[in-house]
């Protein structure tokens, strides 16, 4: 079966994990190097992007995940881990890197103060059924795809919120803090195929 690899320096590892293993996959966590080269495909979890690169720095795996992403490795991103696929970030801190994979600009921290957190239903094309039930906490924008990158979803008023760009999907949003099983079931497809 396929190895789904959780990125776990920092953020909501756990409730990837359920959501992962109610839906089948053979789930761990990824900290170092070797057990990145262990997993078929990776999801990276909503947190803080900052933390999450600077411990990604520490631990030695930044050029680890760039290569594995580059290489064509499955991966899901939500929220903190959208900001980390993205080619081009806003609002960073100074020094934040991210590793790409996804031709897209994004904003961190772009929703402000007064909607730091918020639920919508939101019209995704590409997945069957009922409107995704999304929260955004805290959440970064997509300002801008690039050629690469097609757009997964968008608010009602147009902005960009989901993108993928062959195996790589990146969320503004939390899926999984919501009972969405989608996305993921997506993500084990792609990873499946591969
Ligand atoms: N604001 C966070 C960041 O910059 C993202 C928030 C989240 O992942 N829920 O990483």
């Amino acid at each position: 079966g396929v190895r789904v690899g959780i990125l776990a320096l920092q953020g909501d590892v756990r409730e990837h994990d359920r959501l992962l293993a109610q839906l089948g996959a053979e789930v761990t966590t990824v900290r170092r190097p070797d057990e990145l080269a262990a997993v078929d495909a990776l999801v990276i979890p909503g947190g803080e992007s900052t933390v999450i690169d600077r411990l990604a720095h520490l631990a030695g795996l930044r050029e680890p995940l760039r290569e594995a992403i580059a290489g064509g490795m499955p991966v899901l991103g939500t929220c903190a881990g959208l900001i980390l696929l993205a080619e081009r970030l806003q609002d960073g801190v100074p020094g934040q890197q991210t590793l790409g994979g996804l031709d897209v600009t994004v904003r961190r921290n772009a929703f402000g103060r007064q909607a730091e957190s918020f639920e919508t239903d939101l019209v995704v094309p590409a997945l069957q059924g009922p409107p995704v039930r999304a929260a955004f906490i805290r959440a970064p924008l997509i300002e801008e795809l690039g050629p690469s990158a097609e757009l997964l979803a968008a608010l009602p008023d147009g902005r960009a919120v989901a993108a993928r760009q062959g195996r790589v999907l990146g969320l503004a949003f939390h899926p999984e803090s919501t009972g969405e099983t989608r996305f993921h079931a997506l993500f084990l497809q792609l990873a499946q195929e591969r």
